[in-house]
């Protein structure tokens, strides 16, 4: 016994949110798209767990972050799908995939058929356990990847007020984490593996800039060690009731535990069935896989970066909202849509700051404006002569469209000297 439908997309993410708006607008007739998703609620915008969902006043909840509230689209909520016509399965796991014959099982024993699949399965937080390190089932130990992983981090901030913190990660899940637990009157230290926060991105002056604005709100940074272990007391339900050791030795007493230590795509379902690369699901410049009828977007997918002329597979929001915009249009206006041309885009908010980031950053680096100040400062990154990424702090809006078109155009860059004086005025001039 089963359905079908035209189109199925696997997972309930950001990417199935934006793929299902696009859906609307390209015209889908009711019961030919069907969402399938192991998380109770319909699709939401994820970075709102690590940001507002954490704050002690007024928390973000439910349904106002769905997406797509995040572009300034429609919030699209469960009674907007029932609208659409638009099934959404949801708390249903997909259990297996038949990619050739078209056909998948979900964990409630239905077999669902369609003509289209799109895999928008997202990833998952590494656990420590993948590390060696036992303990992660504790309940003051917290991953941040999902709604109920943040009900839970809520829950333990609650249970944790004045008392002591260390979030294992210097990436943006363990600052933006570190963040809410300073505002919520929690005494942080952060455990980072590398010499500073954000290390695949930041530039050491970059990074300064941030850690001492986080020590200065009580931050204590531990640097080149990691996790060794935890020791609990007899009963690990129990707070107050975990230290962790480092391998320098370092003993911290924690109330509260946060991990983000990196994250890794779902793809297991697909394995020796689509082509991987790069530990995603390549597809072509449509978002198109190996198997004609199946799409990859979000997190899972590795897809030609045109610009670059190489494959990659991003971890970021605005690129899980643009490939499901495209592979959607390939769908439905195969004859209308061109090659994606995507140019990479990062964002993050911390405290009352909001820094993005555009293109590539490789090469040589030249940082601009007021970094004393804390205002509105950033970064070029300049390779073989042309300018190929961004980074700027405190910009306003029109800035960052500025900066965003002028490195897509990868603009010449003769002198080094004159970029850092003209600053931010050079993007206003390409
Ligand atoms: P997801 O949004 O993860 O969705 C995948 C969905 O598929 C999930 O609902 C999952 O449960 C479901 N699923 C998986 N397997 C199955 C299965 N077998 N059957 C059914 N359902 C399944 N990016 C930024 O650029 N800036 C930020 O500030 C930022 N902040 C973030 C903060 C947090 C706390 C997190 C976790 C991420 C953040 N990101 C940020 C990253 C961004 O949220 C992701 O890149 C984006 O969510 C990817 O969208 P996706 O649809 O590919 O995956």
């Amino acid at each position: 016994m089963g359905r079908a439908f035209v189109y199925v997309i696997v997972g309930g993410g950001v990417a199935a949110g934006y793929a299902a708006l696009e859906f609307t607008r390209k015209g889908v007739s009711d019961g030919e798209l069907c969402i399938i998703s192991d998380e109770p609620v319909a699709p939401y915008e994820r970075p709102a767990l690590s940001k507002g969902f954490l704050l002690p006043e007024d928390p973000t909840r439910l349904p106002s972050f769905h997406t797509c509230v995040g572009a300034n689209d429609e919030i699209l909520t469960p009674k907007w799908y029932k609208e659409h016509g638009i099934e959404l399965v949801l708390g249903t796991r997909v259990k297996s995939v038949d990619a050739r014959r078209l056909t998948l099982v979900t964990s409630t024993g239905e077999t669902i058929t369609y003509n289209f699949l799109i895999i928008a399965t997202g990833a998952r937080a590494l656990k420590l356990e993948e590390f060696g390190v036992e303990g992660s089932d504790a309940e003051n130990v917290c991953y941040l990847r999902d709604l109920s992983d943040a009900d839970r981090l809520a829950t333990a901030i609650q249970s944790s007020s004045n008392g002591n913190a260390v979030v294992i990660g210097g990436g943006y899940i363990g600052m933006e984490c570190a963040a809410s637990l300073v505002i919520n009157k929690i005494n942080v230290t952060m455990v980072l593996a590398g010499a500073h926060c954000m290390a695949r991105l930041f530039t050491p002056k970059i990074a300064t800039f941030y850690e001492d604005y986080y020590m200065g709100k009580g931050v204590k940074f531990i640097k080149g060690t990691v996790l060794t272990s935890f020791e609990f007391d007899s009963d690990k339900k129990a707070w107050h009731s975990v230290s962790v050791n480092l391998k320098d030795g370092n003993q911290l007493p924690a109330d509260l535990v946060v991990v983000g230590i990196g994250i890794r795509p779902n793809i297991s379902l697909f394995e020796g069935q689509l082509i991987i690369e790069k530990g995603g699901i390549k597809v072509n410049s449509q978002m198109q896989s190996s198997e004609s009828s199946v799409y990859a977007i979000g997190d899972v997918a590795t897809f030609p970066v045109k610009l670059y002329g190489e494959m990659r597979r991003l971890e970021h929001v605005d690129f899980a909202r643009k490939s499901a915009r495209h592979a959607v249009s390939a769908i439905m206006e195969p004859e209308k849509t061109g090659e994606f041309d995507y140019l990479p885009c990062f964002y993050s908010r911390f405290f009352a700051f909001s820094w993005q980031f555009y293109g590539d950053h490789v090469g040589e680096v030249v940082h601009f404006g007021e970094y004393d100040e804390g205002k509105v400062f950033g970064a070029y990154w300049v390779k073989e002569g042309h300018l190929v990424g961004c980074f700027l702090e405190g910009g306003t809006k029109e800035q960052y469209e500025t900066i965003s078109k002028a490195t897509q155009l990868k603009p010449a860059v003769t002198d080094m000297e004159e970029l850092e004086r003209e600053g931010l005025g050079f993007t206003q001039t390409v």
